[in-house]
């Protein structure tokens, strides 16, 4: 079964075919990065326009890699939420459109599901159930994966997504956007015990993670340097800042596990690219026996691949949406 997949909902143009769920035979990505640099972070309105503007060439270029032609596709699969609103607008009208054109059957896509299910691209061998880490630019959850569409959030943040707090820090530190690659590589010349920034537990309350109180804590120390006219070696602050993170999201995910029962553990999400955190997570695994599996980097960021993976399950499942569908800004995974 062959499903054309398209990905639309930040600030990546997306799409891809992905044929019997897992075998990539096209993943083409238009990043607007670039772009929104210049502003720090992404501007909605910006990423809505670029969208309409490159989404028709990515999809041909999707298709002529794949070697197929659209008549092929069995089904056309498309995010249509979390994110941006206008951003998801255009993928969710564009999939409309071919489907209804084609004649083909339309499925509906969760973000999140999607960035699940690049672990399945990455090892078809890894089934659930499993453990996942979702980090990203704007989620953090830790999901109990029970089958291939059967999801329960155990815990999620009280406040900022990682990725929202990796982003925050490197703004301040001058560092750019996005801020999670430009963070590791700065970090790599820091000492991560440097300085101690605060790792918020709830104890009692679970594993639902806070990063607030972490990116404030670096903020006021730069300020407070400031003020003082004291040196600072961004190194260092870049490299305990991400020890901090990591420290939470590994703790947070191994308690769980063991809590749970659970031995499968994985990653999912643009920070599950970090390699600290991989790192980390991969000793901790090692030592409590349990196995873990993560997506490759490009599969980690967003990508129509993990969307088409996410929709063959899905289809599998009978879910279809007819001409009525609409992009939601927010949606929750269960
Ligand atoms: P969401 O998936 O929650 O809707 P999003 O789609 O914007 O949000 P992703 O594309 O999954 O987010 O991930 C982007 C985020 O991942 C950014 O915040 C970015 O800084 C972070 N990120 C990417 N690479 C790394 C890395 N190597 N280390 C840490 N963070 C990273
Ligand atoms: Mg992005
Ligand atoms: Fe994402």
């Amino acid at each position: 079964m062959k499903i054309l997949a398209i990905e639309s909902s930040c600030d990546e143009t997306a799409a891809a075919v992905v044929q019997d769920g897992t075998q990539i035979l096209s993943n083409v990505i238009y990043t607007q990065i670039a772009l929104h640099q210049q502003y720090g972070g992404v501007v909605p309105e910006i990423a809505s326009r670029k969208h309409i503007e490159n989404i028709s060439a990515v999809i041909d270029r999707a298709v002529s890699e794949s070697k197929t032609t659209l008549a092929d596709m069995d089904a056309i699969a498309v995010t249509y939420g979390p994110g941006l609103v206008g951003a998801l607008l255009v993928g969710v009208s564009t999939a409309k459109a071919l489907a209804f054109a084609l004649e083909k059957p339309l499925v509906p896509v969760h973000h999140i599901k999607g960035h699940i299910c690049a672990n399945y691209l990455e090892n078809p061998d890894f089934k659930p159930p499993f453990l996942c880490l979702v980090a990203s630019g704007g989620h953090s959850h830790i999901v109990l994966v029970k089958d291939y569409t059967d999801y329960q959030v155990l815990a999620r943040t009280r406040d900022d997504a990682a990725g929202e707090a990796f982003d925050k820090v490197s703004r301040v530190l001058g560092l750019g956007y996005p801020g999670g690659p430009a963070i590791q590589k700065k970090a790599k010349e820091g000492n991560p015990n440097a300085i101690h920034f605060p790792r918020v537990n709830m104890g009692e309350h679970g594993f639902d993670f806070s990063f607030s109180g972490v990116k404030t804590a670096v903020i006021n120390y730069l300020h407070n340097a400031e003020q003082k006219n004291l040196a600072i070696n961004p190194a260092d602050v870049a490299a305990s800042f991400q020890e901090a993170v990591v420290d939470v999201l590994s703790e947070h995910l191994l308690c769980c596990a063991k809590e749970q029962g659970v031995s499968r553990i994985a990653l999912a999400g643009g920070v599950a690219a970090n390699q600290a955190l991989r790192e980390r997570i991969s000793e901790k695994a090692r030592a409590n026996h349990m196995k873990f599996q993560y997506p490759r980097p490009e599969l980690c960021t967003d990508n129509a691949a993990m969307i088409g993976c996410a929709a063959y399950f899905e289809y599998q499942n009978g879910v279809r949406a007819d001409m009525s569908l609409n992009a939601v800004a927010s949606v929750s995974l269960i």
